[in-house]
């Protein structure tokens, strides 16, 4: 479904990704793991189309996304939750819900609404108050919540877990598991790499730039190298 091969891209004269090699099948949840500054973000950010991509190629669905801007990917069926969730925290969660959906203007938005009404009761109970006022997991579903309503093939998804309580993170990855029942596929960057480790097919650890190592998730779960520097064990 994605392809990414030879990516690199630069902030002014610092590259920061040295050429990446990637990929995900449909109904697969992918996780790119790595420490705080490893690039995952800037990865992400290429891959919809709003960082500019210095050399490499992206094939999303059989066709290369590199040319396309960032407001077209969504039409073809990639949409990103970013990092730090950027909900609109004046409009209330119906509105934030809507916005995920302004590509439309079909009677399919409230099916969709409904949809996400089921996957996240709690945004349904919050529907008409102001997104500024949900906690910190709330707001996060909402974000994720807002990306379906793209009606998306493949999730880009940006640190979901971040800044969550244990709790919250628990359930939170549990919504990105759901997600495949939903015929989504998922690349999901996380710093948290036993969490995503443990809800994804395959994995990748990225380093400074540069995939160092990739496999089944199960795999990278039980090597010590990676227990070692990721999971604190
Ligand atoms: P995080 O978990 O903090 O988001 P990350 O793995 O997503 O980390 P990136 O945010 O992609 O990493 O950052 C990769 C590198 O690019 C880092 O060295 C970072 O300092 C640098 N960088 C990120 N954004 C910019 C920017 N707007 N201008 C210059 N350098 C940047």
């Amino acid at each position: 479904m994605l392809s990414v091969e030879g990516l690199r891209s630069s902030y002014g004269r610092i590259e920061v990704l040295h050429g990446i090699e990637l990929s995900v099948s449909a109904g697969e949840i992918v996780t790119v793991v790595g420490a705080n500054g490893a690039g995952k973000t800037t990865l992400l950010k290429c891959l919809s189309g709003i960082q500019p991509v210095s050399a490499g190629s992206i094939v999303f669905r059989g066709e290369a996304l590199t040319a396309v801007p960032a407001y077209r990917r969504l039409k073809r069926g990639l949409a990103q939750s970013p990092e730090g969730r950027q909900i609109f925290t004046n409009l209330t969660v119906e509105e934030n819900l809507r916005l995920g959906a302004y590509l439309f203007a079909d009677e399919k938005v409230e099916r969709d609404m409904e949809d996400a009404f089921v996957m996240f009761p709690i945004l349904k109970q919050k529907r008409d108050q102001a997104a500024g006022g949900l906690s910190g997991g709330q707001q996060q579903m909402l974000a994720i919540a807002r990306a379906l309503m793209g009606r998306p093939s493949c999730l880009l998804l940006d640190e979901p877990s971040m800044g969550l309580a244990p709790i919250l993170v628990a359930q939170i990855f549990d919504v990105v598991k759901g997600l495949r029942a939903h015929d989504v596929t998922v690349l999901l960057v996380e710093q948290n790499a036993f969490g995503a480790l443990s809800i994804a097919d395959r994995g990748y650890v990225m380093e400074t730039g540069r995939i160092t190592m990739s496999g089944p998730a199960a795999e990278l779960i039980a090597d010590e190298r990676i227990r070692q520097a990721y999971l604190g064990i």
